[in-house]
């Protein structure tokens, strides 16, 4: 029988050969010191573990990032020390896993007015990508566990999850993850709703069935015509979540719900996309409005494809999602899909204290742990904000009013390598470049946002992937102040002409 190393050893798909060691000693160290410990379900802790760096290999994460994902709960469990951490795994590891830990100990607040605050303040806390793909499978084993869980416990959990969890999932691009923690979620939170749309899904897509694969063979003999040769052709079934949010959108009315089963057609070719549209459009009567050019137009998340809803000719209506298998790749796995091949990145990164997070997070929603210490690396907004704090401690309430203004106005981008930049809204890719070396907003030659070329006075929109094309000969140009927002980078602009 293959043990449970074998499995993590063929799911690891991304790793150099030093990372493969890596892994395997983060296993055995990680099974070793959670070894007195039993989750709620009775089973080995480890298993726990085990699941979350399964999770991580299903996401393509690179060894670091599994290995990390192994030791997620070592600091906080089996009292392993952080020093202790970085001796034996690097300070890469010892990174991540504190980032998990620290991400821990914020605790969900439940109200609909701080949901928005709570996603940000998770982006911003994590610093690195990695340590919310890492929390993010670490809440996902926990969700595929949550029958294990006492009764009182259970609904919060699967709220925390429907409300932070998920959209931060899904605005990371990371459908695969963020679909299966709604649907995951979704009977704890709402159990009636949860059988109800599960009823009538069983019924609608039962009967769709036939049809569809009619209809699936018709397309592919018309591709074939038309001489498309290289495509495939699935269906994807929407999730119960998303579906229950669009079914109440649509007064419960499912019969108006197109895209309970879309199909999708994955070609080669950016360009063949569009032919494929064509072919669709002469052989289907397509319904207006509905036909959406997300590849010249991707969504906030990075989202591309094309869409359209067509007439089957049989008395059905079906959505049809044309996209390339880079897109379709990008569409499940989103930012994860860039950062899988990035390097361990080279800067060990400084211990980050927890004490500021408690100052502008009042203490009920914070478990306190001892120790002080004053961090360098705290975004200046937040210091602000626990300088206000500390003036105003008696008036919470306005504290909470200007603490959601301030996380209303700030955004979080990302740089190639994942790293978190936080701008106020409305900044663009100038302001981005300045705040991560004057050198670099000196000499911008171009902008990619989230992978495509744009012109340098895009607004930039939460999520987003900027990437800065240096080049030796440009300079930085009056006309930029018009699109600078932070300080620093209007004066740059200013000084150097
Ligand atoms: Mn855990």
């Amino acid at each position: 029988m293959e043990t449970n190393l074998e499995k993590l050893m063929s799911a690891l798909k991304n790793a150099s050969g030093e990372e493969v060691g890596l892994v395997k000693k983060a296993y055995e160290f990680s099974k070793e010191n959670h070894k007195d410990q039993k989750r709620q379900s009775g089973e080995p802790y480890f298993n726990h573990c085990f699941a979350t760096a399964m999770n991580l290999c299903d996401l393509n994460m690179s060894g670091t990032v599994v290995a990390a994902g192994l030791l997620h709960d070592i600091l906080e469990d089996a009292g392993i020390k952080p020093e202790m951490l970085e001796e034996k795994f690097g300070s890469d590891i010892r990174f991540i896993v504190e980032g998990v830990t620290k991400l821990g100990l914020v605790k969900y607040h439940g109200t609909d007015r701080h949901n928005e605050s709570m996603r940000k303040l998770f982006v911003a806390m994590s610093q690195d990508i990695r340590v919310l793909i890492v929390k993010l499978c670490d809440r996902l084993h926990n969700m595929e566990t949550l029958s294990h869980v006492q009764k009182e416990k259970q609904e919060r959990i699967a709220r925390e999850t429907l409300e932070i969890y998920a959209p931060i999932a899904y605005r990371l691009g990371i459908r695969k993850l963020s679909k299966r923690l709604e649907d995951l979620s979704f009977p704890f939170v709402y159990p009636n709703e949860y059988k109800e749309i599960k009823e009538l899904v069983k019924e609608n897509y039962d009967k769709k069935q036939d049809m569809l694969e009619k209809f699936r063979k018709a397309v592919a003999k018309e591709l074939g015509q038309a001489g498309v040769r290289d495509f495939t052709i699935d269906y994807r079934v929407k999730g119960l979540y998303s579906l229950y949010k669009k079914y109440l959108r649509h007064n419960k009315e499912i019969e108006k719900i197109y895209d309970l089963a879309a199909m999708r057609i994955i070609l080669l070719k950016e360009e063949e996309c569009y032919k494929v549209l064509g072919v669709i459009h002469s052989n289907y009567q397509p319904l207006p409005g509905r036909i959406k050019d997300y590849i010249a137009f991707p969504k906030q998340n990075g989202y591309q494809g094309l869409h359209t809803t067509v007439f089957t000719g049989d008395g059905n209506i079906v959505e049809v999602q044309i996209k390339t298998e880079r897109m379709n790749k990008e569409a499940e796995f989103g930012i994860a899909s860039h950062i899988a091949y990035k390097a361990n990145s080279k800067k060990s990164r400084a211990n980050q204290g927890l004490e500021w997070i408690k100052k502008i997070i009042p203490l009920s929603i914070i478990k306190t742990k001892t120790g002080s210490q004053e961090n360098k690396d705290v975004p200046s907004w937040i210091r602000d904000l626990a300088a206000y704090h500390n003036e105003n401690k008696d008036k919470d309430n306005t504290l909470n009013e200007i603490k959601n203004d301030f996380f209303n106005e700030r955004i979080f981008v990302f740089t190639p390598k994942g790293d978190v930049i936080d701008l106020p809204a409305g900044s663009s890719a100038v302001d981005f470049a300045y705040s991560i070396h004057s050198d670099i907003g000196n000499h911008i030659g171009g902008v990619r946002i989230n992978g495509k070329m744009r012109s340098i006075d895009t607004e930039l929109k939460n999520g987003d992937i900027v990437e800065i094309i240096i080049s030796k000969n440009a300079k930085p140009k009056r006309k930029w102040l018009d699109y600078a927002k932070t300080t620093f980078a209007k004066k740059q602009i200013k000084n150097s002409g």
